[in-house]
């Protein structure tokens, strides 16, 4: 027993090191397979022996925790605002005030003021054991369950560190993920996310932890809190906390003077554009801890810190004309073509114009002087217009009322901000779109084909639906552009294998809107064939777990359209796999229909993940609440105390792990 006890701990030590490696210092030593191989082994470990259960186990970075409710928490530390300042002058007026306090000399340490969401972490005896958002700065909300699932977030921490301390930071969401996570919510037809940094404050206040786990946020730190932290100086809590293992960038930098100071800011002013996660602007820190210390907090921020605001890089320039382009899902999105000019360092010639609302509210018009701005977005957007220069022929906007590729009426629904093209099935670029996304890697991956080369076919009047694909002969094929009789096979065979894509894959692949991989593996799963699913009623997949009913509605109205119906007929004659296969429906039962279940605790002979996927495999409905409509609860060790206290309250009957193993006899 000590044996295996042993061997759980130096497997969470050596994740731990690889998990450091990759997030913190960006240098991974092992591939993702051997880490996931010895993840796989310490999961397993852990369920056996759940006696030697950590929260601070590397297997519990991927979340599962459900809070309705964030704990308000009072700050030991109090978390101060920053005061603002926008010039040479006003540092020399901050200096100022220092020195009326202090005598002799003052060392500044300047950061970057990193653009997301203020955290505070606790630590004790190496173990975070607590993470609280800034809130109003005396009290804030506990999202420890959602933090932990950062990678870059330490769990233990390595070396010399203090018995007990607070560690403040940003929570970020770097450029390459925020753009990733849009790219996948365009995919299912969601809007965009607007900015990083709204998308990672909101990231942080997310019921489900398992959610946050999947998005790539990370943490970087910048303060210590705390008594007997044997440091001196601002730089050199930097210097421990990284040797703690907390991911602090090095751009942090000493400086003697306020010259040096704006030199710094002279230097990131046009340096930051190349990092990889958004800034707003320099900290500057007096840098003796001591000194801190005599001078002390104003009620809203310390007189020993001050912010450097950059300037929001803004240009004006003409607006040309208004293109109005039509998404895949028929959404219409308005972009400004701008007179091109510099700004960040990039030529710009298109904005976001957002939407209709966007456009009214600022009164945009085409010959306009608009303020162009570039934040995180992913286009720049404008911000006004410059009324004085505004031309004499000027005219109010008229939004466009029929779509520009088909001529449709455009609606827009109650609620929604942008316009949709109905056109569903007439519309060419909802129907190139479409067929893009379907022979896309993560829904039917057809190799040999591109998303060009479908834009061809659709155009040459080849094709009209993904089912057409299907009937494409090289014949038809040969004449296109850059297509040889070798491409052409490959496309072919390509279009021939996808018919062994599974069903959850086909269904993906469909492009119902709000239908993204998750919620196609969950209905795939509850209804086991597309003809279950083209039934279903709205209130009949609204019991499906994670089923809402936008999501619903978008799938009764996908089968209410004939052609659709006629298209997934088409498919299935084709051989494309629009069931479950024999061997996913193994295991597969309905003793559990109708129960729904609340998972809470840890489990001795199964993972979480793999009790939920028994729940669901014998038809039972998984709900992440208690609630007067939960059948049971099945309770594992370390049942949270606020769930106990709610089942008993509403008198829900709590089973064993053993007893519901019994229930669907699982041997
Ligand atoms: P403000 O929200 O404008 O009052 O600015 C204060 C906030 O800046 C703090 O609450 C921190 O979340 C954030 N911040 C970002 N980078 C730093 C940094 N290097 N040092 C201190 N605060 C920072
Ligand atoms: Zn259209």
């Amino acid at each position: 027993m000590k044996d295996i006890k042993q061997h759980i701990e130096n497997l969470r030590q050596e994740l731990r090191q690889h998990n450091y490696n990759y997030y913190v210092l960006d240098q991974a030593i092992i591939s993702d397979y051997e880490f996931d191989l010895k993840l796989k082994e310490l999961q397993e470990l852990e369920a056996k022996y759940p006696e030697f259960f950590d929260a601070n186990s590397p297997t519990q970075r991927v979340g599962g925790e459900i809070t309705k409710n964030f704990e308000t928490v009072i700050h030991e530390y109090r978390m101060y605002s920053l005061d603002n300042s926008y010039s040479q002058e006003d540092l020399l007026d901050w200096e100022k005030r220092i020195k009326k306090i202090i005598d002799g000399d003052v060392e500044y340490t300047c950061e970057l003021k990193y653009d997301g969401a203020s955290i505070s972490l606790t630590y004790e005896n190496g173990k975070l054991i607590k993470a609280v958002t800034r809130g109003d700065g005396v009290q804030g909300d506990n999202v420890t369950a959602n933090v932990r699932t950062i990678k870059s977030v330490p769990l233990e921490l390595k070396g010399d560190f203090p018995e007990r301390f607070d560690i403040r930071g940003e929570i970020i969401l770097p450029f390459v993920g925020f753009h990733k996570m849009n790219e996948e919510r365009i995919e299912i037809g969601e809007e965009p996310y607007r900015n990083p940094r709204n998308t990672a404050s909101g990231s942080l206040k997310l019921q489900d932890s398992a959610e946050v786990a999947k998005r790539p946020l990370d943490c970087l730190l910048y303060n210590l809190e705390g008594t007997n932290l044997g440091v001196d100086t601002q730089l050199e809590s930097l210097e421990k906390a990284r040797q703690w293992g907390f991911k602090v960038p090095n751009a942090a930098q000493l400086c003697h003077s306020i010259d040096e100071v704006l030199e710094y800011i002279n230097y990131w002013n046009e340096a930051r554009h190349k990092l990889p996660y958004e800034t707003d602007g320099v900290v500057v820190k007096v840098n003796s801890l001591q000194q801190q210390e005599e001078l002390g907090y104003t009620a809203k921020a310390p007189r020993w810190a001050i912010a450097y605001k950059f300037k929001a890089e803004q240009v004006s320039t003409r607006l040309n004309s208004i293109d109005y382009q039509v998404g895949r899902t028929g959404a219409i999105t308005p972009v400004a073509n701008l007179e091109p000019v510099e700004l960040g360092g990039t030529t710009v010639k298109r904005a976001s114009l957002h939407n209709a609302d966007q456009i009214e509210k600022l009164d945009i018009r085409i010959g306009d002087e608009v303020y162009v701005e570039k934040g995180g977005e992913i286009i720049p957007k404008i911000l006004g217009v410059d009324f004085s220069k505004r031309p004499m022929w000027s005219v109010p906007t008229n939004y466009i009322t029929h779509c520009p590729e088909c001529n449709a009426l455009l609606v827009r629904q109650e609620g929604e901000a942008q316009h949709y093209c109905p056109n569903y099935n007439g519309c060419k670029p909802q129907i190139i779109g479409r067929i893009q996304h379907f022979i896309s890697r993560k829904a039917m991956d057809i190799e040999g084909l591109g998303g060009e080369t479908v834009a061809l076919l659709v155009n040459a009047g080849l094709i009209n639906n993904y089912s057409d694909l299907y009937e494409l002969t090289k014949g038809q094929i040969l004449p296109l552009e850059r297509m040889a009789e070798k491409s052409a096979e490959n496309l072919l065979r390509g279009i021939e294998q996808s018919k062994t894509i599974p069903f959850e894959r086909v269904l993906y692949a469909l492009g119902i809107r709000y239908v993204g991989e998750t919620v196609a593996k969950k209905l795939a799963r509850h209804y086991k064939g597309i003809d279950a699913i083209a039934h279903a009623s709205e209130e009949d997949l609204v019991h499906v777990d994670e089923i809402g009913e936008k999501i619903a509605k978008s799938v009764t109205d996908f089968f209410s359209l004939p052609e659709n119906n006629l298209i997934v007929n088409r498919l299935k004659e084709f051989g494309v796999q629009l069931e479950m296969s024999k061997e996913q429906l193994a295991g597969q039962t309905d003793k559990l229909r109708g129960d729904i279940i609340v998972v809470s605790g840890v489990f001795e002979t199964i993972t979480r993940s793999e009790l939920k996927k028994l729940i669901e495999d014998n038809g039972g409905k998984l709900s992440s609440s208690i609630s007067s409509k939960t059948s049971y609860i099945v309770a594992g060790v370390n049942m949270g105390p606020s769930k106990k206290v709610k089942a008993e309250k509403l008198n829900i009957k709590l089973i064993s792990e053993k007893e519901f193993l019994n229930k669907i006899d699982f041997q």
